[in-house]
């Protein structure tokens, strides 16, 4: 791993990806119902490789490739399988690493995607192995230090650094500012779990909303589904890679109090929301939270993030588990794992205070 260190840029936080087995699952096919963009060094070869593909943008511009109407996958999927692999932009490259920059490049991993193992990394100490390896993750670690080399990354990270000071130097006059790492401990010891205010938990999207902005998880022998907000309860939707009229599965109601969890499942809960707590991107999302508002302490907004975090975990577990007919009163570790599935990219894609890709 020491080799692959020195790939990135010196500060660069690679810890959260360390430890964490990565297998791609034939006939999964998640990551693909999204626009991927085209770098400009990169369209001559998508261009060769499918001279008809679809695109949206000018080329000077952000080209990306499109994605078929209605909730449909990138036009460049086919049965599950891309037909321009060889060739896909590097978003495709780096999936399933997230990658920010706040006070430094920090990698993690999307662990909506099937194919990253949860076992044994959230268990009930919530801490990753200590180990530097990584397994199955080389390609995408260095299509993220492709990236990086071609993005003005110290650039970014000087002018985070500029506003996050007049965040700190504001937010500390109205005595909202904590620093993070003392904060980072406290919350990490004494975790904030989810309570009965915070059911039903908020942001899944309603009827009106296009189906591309519904959340998506991938259901082994369903394919991928999204989940809508309905009249009685979360509706479960069947996508195509066509797109088009989607298969209604069901309509689940959604708890509006904390369903019990098995101590598996209370370990696995904790592990998450301490593995959220390593993230930057967690804390650059609460820094934004900070500056937009004018009541809230950091500790406050960290607070109510991790509990609408697990809320919403712990929601989508249950529903995912009725879908099943497994409509248990007690949830254990697969269906939270499940839950965080259904969850994690929701939470990587909301906008952040630095830069994410
Ligand atoms: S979501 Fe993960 S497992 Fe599924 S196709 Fe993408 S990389 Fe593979
Ligand atoms: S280019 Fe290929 S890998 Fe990328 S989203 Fe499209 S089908 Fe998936």
């Amino acid at each position: 791993m020491s080799s692959i260190q020195g790939l990135f840029p010196p500060g660069t936080d690679l810890s959260l990806v360390q430890g964490i087995p990565f297998r791609c699952r034939p006939g999964c096919g998640l990551c693909c119902y999204a626009t991927p963009g085209v770098g400009p060094e990169e369209l001559p070869g998508l261009i060769k490789a499918a001279p008809s593909l679809p695109m949206l943008g000018a080329p000077s511009d952000h080209l990306r490739i499109r994605s078929r109407p209605g909730g449909g996958a990138c036009c460049a999927l086919s049965t599950t399988r891309c037909t321009v692999y060889p060739s896909r932009p590097s978003p495709c490259r780096r999936f399933p690493i997230h990658t920010h920059l706040g006070v430094r490049p920090q990698l993690s991993l999307v662990l909506s995607c099937p194919g990253v193992s949860l076992t044994g990394i959230l268990g009930k100490a919530g801490d990753l192995p200590r180990t530097e390896e990584t397994e199955g993750l080389e390609t995408e670690l260095s299509a993220v230090a492709s990236t990086l080399r071609s993005t003005p990354t110290e650039a970014l990270l000087r002018r985070t650094a500029h506003r996050l000071e007049a965040l700190i130097r504001s937010s500390s006059r109205q005595g909202r500012w904590e620093e993070r790492e003392p904060l980072q401990r406290d919350l990490g010891s004494s975790l904030p779990l989810p309570q009965p205010g915070d059911f039903p938990p908020s942001g899944v999207p309603g009827m009106d909303e296009p189906l591309e902005n519904l959340p998506l998880f991938f259901e082994e022998g369903k394919g991928v589904l999204g989940l809508r907000q309905g009249n009685s309860g979360y509706q479960v939707l069947q996508f195509s890679e066509e797109g088009g009229e989607e298969d209604r599965l069901g309509e689940f109601p959604v708890p509006t109090y904390p369903p019990v969890l098995d101590e598996e499942a209370r370990g696995l809960l904790n592990g998450y929301l301490r593995y959220l707590l390593r993230r930057d991107q967690f804390w650059f999302l609460a820094y934004g939270t900070l500056r937009d508002e004018r009541d809230r302490t950091l500790r406050e907004i960290a607070v109510s993030t991790l509990r609408q975090a697990g809320a919403h975990v712990v929601v989508r577990a249950k529903v995912r588990a009725s879908l099943k007919g497994r409509a248990q009163e007690i949830l254990g570790a697969p269906a939270l794992e499940e839950g965080i599935r259904a969850f994690d990219a929701d939470l990587l894609d909301q906008p952040t205070f630095g830069t994410a890709f």
